[in-house]
């Protein structure tokens, strides 16, 4: 049968584009079909990342941070403000501009590298024929010789806590809020919970996290994540661990959940409830039964370590697979298929030196083992770490708590993890992530020259106090 294309992608997100526009760049005959509607109920390309996602959490992360500052901070600095207050139209006016800008700016990069952007649904046949069903008109069936599968995620829901978008909503909802709730409730102290949190509480909401695990963030380093509680809590979130959620009604306009906490069935009225207890993947309608791909236990396609699936020339990548959810693992894998694809050589990613961020104020970042996980395993570690508050620069910046600390294999000396608790942690993980990339030692980063006064000077005193040589600290041997 003839192609139409040599490489169809179904989805437009970070781990599709990004796949699309590498094989168009590598001469490939490459279509993207994307069904993403956006507000204004317009064609839009980024996936979840530009649209609901990264981009948009990330504009009211600053504008709210802004806020927050000003009110908190600037009297410090000898800086008179006045009358504060918050315009949230122009807030979110802001924040739209900034997606529209990114997601034209794909629409752009197609363009420009002559990828055909289908408007509309696709669907796997068998083998590699797709269904594309345009957003209006009659379905198509098209013939490439590879297949990319990247339809992403969408929020979980829980029947306890149905969404009715206006008191119940999920964080697109939470995104769009058009007056600062008085009273906000949040299921999940996960990433998205503690981001959104952050925001709203930033702007004056009071902000309660209902979260079912006993344990705070268990996926980062115990010692950073009981610090970013304690912080988080000092700055109004209040966050009840070990809650079970038990039921919600929406009553006058008010959400009331009983949760158990503590063996006590206790009760919580807001105004607004924020559903965010994780992401599952999208797999509804994306192949035919014929297809016989393969999904694993979570919904997501099974794939190998090079994102191929158990059907020859179709491969899957981002949310839809394995790993974290993260846009920028959900990219490299766009990448590392379209090179594979192109090259005929299988090119895989490191998935042990994807680094992970939260950015709440101050950030968490991290790269690699926690110190938790190294004693699970039974390896053998040293630690080096540096509190901020000794850091020169972080010190002239006003920046009162956060930490450095890399883990190191008590042999070989080579980098295990590294994580970083401070303002701007989501640009210094980047050193730690090269350095893990190339197996470094922490005696390498220990003699790589830092700038000063920078906050990465605490990156490279925990380096060095991992054999006991921080100088600008008391070494504890
Ligand atoms: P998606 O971005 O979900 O894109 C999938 C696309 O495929 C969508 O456009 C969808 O409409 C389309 N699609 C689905 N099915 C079909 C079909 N059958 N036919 C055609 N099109 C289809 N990650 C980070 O790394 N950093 C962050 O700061 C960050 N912040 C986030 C904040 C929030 C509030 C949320 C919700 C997520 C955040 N994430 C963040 C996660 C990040 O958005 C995802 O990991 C990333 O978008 C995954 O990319 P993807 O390409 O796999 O899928
Ligand atoms: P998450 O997995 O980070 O957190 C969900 C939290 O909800 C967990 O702590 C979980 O224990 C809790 N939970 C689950 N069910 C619950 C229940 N019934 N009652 C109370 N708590 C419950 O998921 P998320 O915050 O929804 O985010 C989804 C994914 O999106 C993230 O895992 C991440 O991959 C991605 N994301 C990344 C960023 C970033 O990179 N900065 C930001 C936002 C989202």
């Amino acid at each position: 049968m003839e192609q139409d294309y040599e490489v169809v992608v179904i989805g437009g997100g970070p781990g599709g584009y990004v796949a699309a526009i590498r094989c168009a760049q590598l001469g490939l005959k490459t279509a993207c079909i994307d069904a993403w509607r956006n507000g204004q109920d317009m064609p839009a390309l980024g996936g979840t990342c530009l649209n609901v996602g990264c981009i948009p959490s990330k504009a009211l992360l600053h504008s709210s941070e802004l806020y927050y500052q000003a009110r908190t901070a600037f009297g410090a600095h000898g800086i008179k403000t006045g009358g504060l207050g918050i315009d949230l139209a122009v807030m979110q006016a802001r924040k739209d501009k900034v997606v529209e800008q990114l997601t034209g700016g794909i629409e752009g990069l197609f363009k420009a590298n002559g990828v055909s952007w289908l408007q509309g649904h696709g669907r796997l046949l068998d083998g590699t024929r797709v269904e594309f069903t345009p957003h209006e008109g009659e379905a198509r069936t098209l013939t490439p010789g590879h297949v990319i599968l990247a339809s992403g995620s969408r929020p979980l829901e829980i029947a306890l806590a149905p969404l009715d978008d206006e008191h119940i909503v999920d964080s697109t909802g939470a995104l769009g809020f058009t007056e600062v709730p008085r009273r906000l409730g949040i299921i999940g102290a996960g990433i998205i919970g503690l981001e959104l949190g952050s925001v709203w509480n930033r702007l004056g909401s009071e902000v309660v996290l209902l979260e079912a695990q006993e344990q705070f963030l268990p996926m980062v380093d115990g010692e950073l994540s009981r610090h970013a509680l304690k912080i988080l809590g000092q700055q109004g979130l209040d966050i009840r661990l070990g809650a079970r959620v038990l039921g919600s009604e929406v009553i006058d306009g008010e959400v009331r959940v009983s949760y158990q906490q503590e063996g006590e069935e206790r009760s919580l009225a807001v105004d607004r409830l924020v559903v965010a207890v994780g992401r599952r993947a999208n797999t509804e309608d994306l192949m035919a039964e014929a297809a016989g791909l393969v999904l694993d236990e979570r919904g997501g396609v099974v794939v190998d370590e090079y994102c191929a699936t158990n059907i020859p020339n179709v491969y899957a990548v981002g949310d839809l697979v394995r790993g974290p959810m993260l846009a920028h693992k959900a990219s490299e894998e766009g990448m590392a298929v379209a090179e594979s694809i192109a090259s005929g050589r299988p090119h895989g990613l490191r998935l042990d030196t994807v680094p992970s961020v939260i950015y709440t104020e101050p950030e968490l970042a991290w790269v690699g083992a926690t110190e938790q996980q190294l004693k699970s395993l039974g390896t053998a570690y040293r630690v080096g770490s540096f509190p901020l508050a000794a850091n020169g620069r972080a010190l002239a910046m006003q920046v009162k708590h956060g930490l450095a600390k890399v883990l190191a294999h008590a042999e070989t000396d080579e980098i295990l993890g590294v994580h970083i608790l401070g303002p701007g942690a989501s640009e210094l993980i980047a050193e730690a992530v090269l350095a893990m990339e190339y197996a470094a030692s922490s005696e390498d980063l220990a003699r790589t020259i830092h700038a000063h006064p920078t906050l990465s000077e605490a990156l490279h005193e925990a380096a060095l106090a991992v054999d006991g040589r921080a100088i600008h600290r008391v070494n504890r041997r």
